[in-house]
C-alpha cells in the first residue's frame, strides 16, 4: 500500500513539473509573439556586439614566446607558430604567426590558455571575403587593431535586445544617450571587490568584538 501511494505521489509530482515546464516554454513563445520585427539597416546601422563577443583574434607579436600552447589547446591545431632555434643564444626566435579564420571555430581556447596574454578576442565580425585563402591572417593582419561599431563615425550603432531598457523592443526607439540596461563587466568586478572588502571589514570587526568578549 505504501509503495502504491509513493508511486502516485511521484507521478503527481512529475505531472506538475511537466506542466510547469510546458507553461514556462509557452510563456517564452507568447512573449515573442507580441514582439514586432526590427530591421537593422546594415551597413549603415550595426548592432553593438556584447562585451564577451568572440570575434576576430588580435595578436601581439612582441609578447609571443613561441611556446605553442595555443596550438596544443586548439581543437584543430590551427595556429601556425613559425620559429627557429638560435644556436648561439639557445632561444627560440619567432618568425611568423598565423591563424586561418576560414577554419577557426572561435572557441577562444588559444586566448584562454596563452601564458603571455598576447591573444585576445575582439568584437570584429565582418570577415567575409571573395577568396577563402585571404582569411589566413599572418602576424601583421592579426596585429591590426579591431574596428569598433561604437567608434566608427560612418555607422549608427544600435543596441542588442539584451542591452535595451526593460520594455523596449526596438533599439531605434531610444536615444543613444540613455543609460544601458545591466552593468558593464568592469562595473560588476568593481562591485564584487567592494562587497568582498566590506565582508572582510565586517569579519575583522566581529573577530575583534569576539576577542574583547573573551578577555
Ligand atoms: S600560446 Fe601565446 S605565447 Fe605561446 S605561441 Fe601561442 S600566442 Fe605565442
Ligand atoms: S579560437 Fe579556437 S579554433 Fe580558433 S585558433 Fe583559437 S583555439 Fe583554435
Amino acid at each position: 500500500m505504501t509503495s502504491f501511494l509513493k508511486k502516485v505521489a511521484d507521478y503527481t509530482r512529475e505531472a506538475v513539473d511537466a506542466a510547469n515546464y510546458l507553461a514556462k516554454g509557452l510563456s517564452v513563445t507568447f512573449d515573442h509573439m507580441r514582439r514586432r520585427p526590427v530591421t537593422v539597416q546594415y551597413p549603415y546601422e550595426k548592432l553593438i556586439p556584447s562585451e564577451r563577443y568572440r570575434g576576430r583574434i588580435h595578436y601581439e607579436f612582441d609578447k609571443c614566446i613561441a611556446c605553442e600552447v595555443c596550438v596544443r589547446v586548439c581543437p584543430i591545431n590551427l595556429p601556425v607558430v613559425d620559429w627557429v632555434m638560435n644556436k648561439e643564444t639557445k632561444k627560440k626566435e619567432l618568425r611568423n604567426y598565423s591563424i586561418d579564420f576560414g577554419v577557426c571555430i572561435f572557441c577562444g581556447n588559444c586566448v584562454e590558455y596563452c601564458p603571455t596574454n598576447c591573444l585576445s578576442m575582439t568584437e570584429e565580425y565582418e570577415l567575409s571575403t571573395f577568396d577563402r585563402h585571404s582569411l589566413n591572417f599572418d602576424n601583421v593582419a592579426l596585429g591590426r587593431l579591431p574596428t569598433s561599431v561604437t567608434t566608427d563615425p560612418s555607422v549608427h550603432p544600435l543596441r542588442e535586445l539584451a542591452y535595451l531598457p526593460k520594455g523596449v523592443m526596438d533599439p531605434h526607439d531610444i536615444p543613444s544617450s540613455q543609460s544601458r540596461a545591466g552593468k558593464l563587466p568592469s562595473e560588476i568586478i568593481q562591485q564584487i571587490n567592494q562587497e568582498s572588502a566590506l565582508d572582510k571589514t565586517t569579519k575583522n570587526l566581529s573577530n575583534i568584538s569576539a576577542a574583547e568578549k573573551d578577555n
